[in-house]
């Protein structure tokens, strides 16, 4: 994993209550170059018994209860974490929590469009509005961009790629509110790049792989372990360059 999250002063995760978002947190926990407050999110923490497991052993993990779709359990997530990262501000903002509503043209209904985008579009905005002020606070503390000062990293999909939604690769994956709401995610991650560029933020959107997790299934050919230790490595490196950018878990750009 990358050493330059020693250099990264709080990291915040959402969904960190199975799957990627989990792994997250214990890789980051685990770590020597560990940033200095792990905060891990979760809807209902007392559900969550891996990440309590996590939280006994390494006492730099806060967990902090977030359910994304809440804006009243988002205003009170932002107060508590503001009182655990204090004058620092909020580092690095990981917008993890996803659902897959798989449905194709035939089954499709304007609930399951909503829902999804509810989830993956619209909670990933509305989290970064609201712990702004935490980002600005630890951006304003030093120059350059990267997780050293802040950050907002979307955890997207290879499949909210519109440009390769066509020729041999459109035949598969026909799940049309995931596909959409994670291409309408790519476009806030984006529009944000371009509001908060001024205030020296980056924002990229990252593709963590095909992933054995609830979400992604037994035959995805990546661990949790795999996909993570790549993305934070990634993230640890984002600069300028990255700013507004749609990377894959390797490092390679993807086509918006
Ligand atoms: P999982 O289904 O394994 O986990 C999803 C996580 O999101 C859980 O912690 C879940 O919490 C949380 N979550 C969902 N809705 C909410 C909510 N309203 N409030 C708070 N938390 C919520 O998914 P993955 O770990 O596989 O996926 C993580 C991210 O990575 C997602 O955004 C996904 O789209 C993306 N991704 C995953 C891929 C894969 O192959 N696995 C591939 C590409 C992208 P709870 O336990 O409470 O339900």
């Amino acid at each position: 994993m990358a050493s330059a999250f020693q250099n990264c002063r709080s990291v915040m995760v959402t969904g960190a209550s199975r799957g990627l978002g989990l792994q997250i947190v214990g890789s980051l926990a685990k770590s020597c170059h560990c940033p200095g407050k792990v905060i891990a999110t979760a809807r209902e923490p007392s559900r969550a018994k891996e990440l309590r497991c996590l939280v006994e052993k390494y006492p730099n993990i806060h967990i902090v209860t977030l359910d994304v779709v809440n804006q009243e359990s988002i205003a009170n997530a932002a107060k508590e974490v503001e009182a655990l990262v204090g004058e620092e501000g909020l580092s690095c903002l990981i917008n993890n929590a996803g659902i897959n509503v798989v449905a194709n043209l035939e089954k499709v209904t304007a609930e399951q469009m909503m829902q999804n985008f509810e989830t993956n579009s619209v909670a990933p905005l509305m989290i970064t509005k609201t712990f702004l002020p935490l980002l600005k606070k630890a951006a304003a503390r030093s120059t350059g961009m990267g997780i050293h000062r802040a950050a907002v990293i979307n955890m997207t999909s290879l499949l909210g790629s519109v440009e390769l939604n066509w020729g041999a690769n459109a035949n598969n994956f026909k799940w049309y509110p995931y596909r959409t709401s994670k291409a309408a995610l790519n476009m806030v991650t984006r529009c944000l790049a371009v509001d908060l560029e001024a205030d020296g933020i980056l924002c990229t959107a990252i593709h963590p792989g095909w992933v054995r997790t609830d979400m992604g299934g037994a035959e995805a050919p990546l661990s949790t372990e795999e996909s993570i230790s790549s993305v934070l490595s990634v993230i640890g490196n984002l600069s300028e360059k990255d700013h507004g950018g749609f990377l894959r878990y390797t490092a390679e750009t993807l086509p918006w």
